[in-house]
């Protein structure tokens, strides 16, 4: 397993001190624009001596479910241009939310928007050279505009539809907290990344995992043991790190240290 942390593109220089500093292997940087891929490129020595595995997280707005075939198509672009400079980065997995719509017709045409999700989803797949693409679970509190990926059953008909070779399953732990499904029930054989981080069960606080922040014993023990996971990110805040990691290293035996 790989244990790390998030990071917005222009923090990643800290991040790396991060890693360093807590014996941390790998970073999940959120690129939301194809300049943002100048922070990695300027820090690409330092993560690669300090042996630290790339995953991207692609940016809130991407909107795979959208409506509009020319935008779609257009996130589709964005999409396959990060991949290829990804490619020079050996990024390891890029993570998207499944998108968002209109309340009404995230409840009226729901079916419509995930058949969407498969047709932005194809288009990528069937470009890709073995890079991985992972689908987060995502919240909803209602509203105008609403996220889709906040159940069981949109993942379900997206993955239903692809043979999964390069796609798979992020488990955000701090998102389920808020719209809970079987997620680690349904996915566990093809969830490749997991995100770690508490809250209130209302707000998404990315506090440390704790039980009292909603992460007990018995669910960070199930996560750990996931076959298939190789990424663990630490979607937090800092001041909560060191309890965090304490935590992962009582429960699998690994010790994360500085070098
Ligand atoms: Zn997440």
């Amino acid at each position: 397993m790989r244990l790390g942390i998030s990071a917005f593109a222009g923090d990643i220089e800290r991040a790396v001190g991060t890693c360093l500093e807590n014996g941390l292997n790998h970073i999940e940087v959120g690129i939301d624009d194809i300049g943002d891929w100048e922070f990695v490129k300027r820090q690409n020595n330092h993560v690669m001596s300090a042996g630290i595995s790339l995953g991207v997280h692609l940016p809130m707005e991407l909107n795979p479910c959208e409506r509009v075939n020319e935008v779609r198509a257009c996130w589709e672009r964005f999409v396959l241009s990060n991949v290829e400079i990804g490619r020079k980065f050996n990024v390891r997995y890029y993570n998207m939310h499944m998108g968002y719509a209109l309340e009404r017709l995230a409840g009226s045409r729901r079916e419509i928007l995930l058949e969407n999700a498969c047709v932005f989803l194809g288009g990528v797949l069937r470009k890709l050279d073995g890079e991985m693409i992972t689908l987060e679970n995502s919240y909803t509190k209602g509203g105008d505009m609403v996220n889709l990926g906040t159940r069981v059953s949109d993942f379900k008909r997206v993955f239903e539809s692809f043979s999964l070779g390069n796609m798979g399953f992020c488990f955000d732990t701090g998102h389920n907290l808020i719209c809970s499904d079987e997620y680690v029930e349904s996915f566990s054989r093809i969830t490749k990344v997991v995100h770690l981080s508490g809250n209130d069960g209302v707000r998404d606080l990315h506090l440390g995992i704790s039980s009292e922040h909603g992460i007990g014993d018995k669910l960070l023990a199930d996560l750990l043991k996931l076959k298939e996971t190789e990424y663990y990110v630490l979607e937090m805040d800092s001041a909560h790190y060191k309890s965090s990691i304490s935590r992962i290293s009582e429960l699998t035996g690994i010790q994360f240290e500085a070098e």
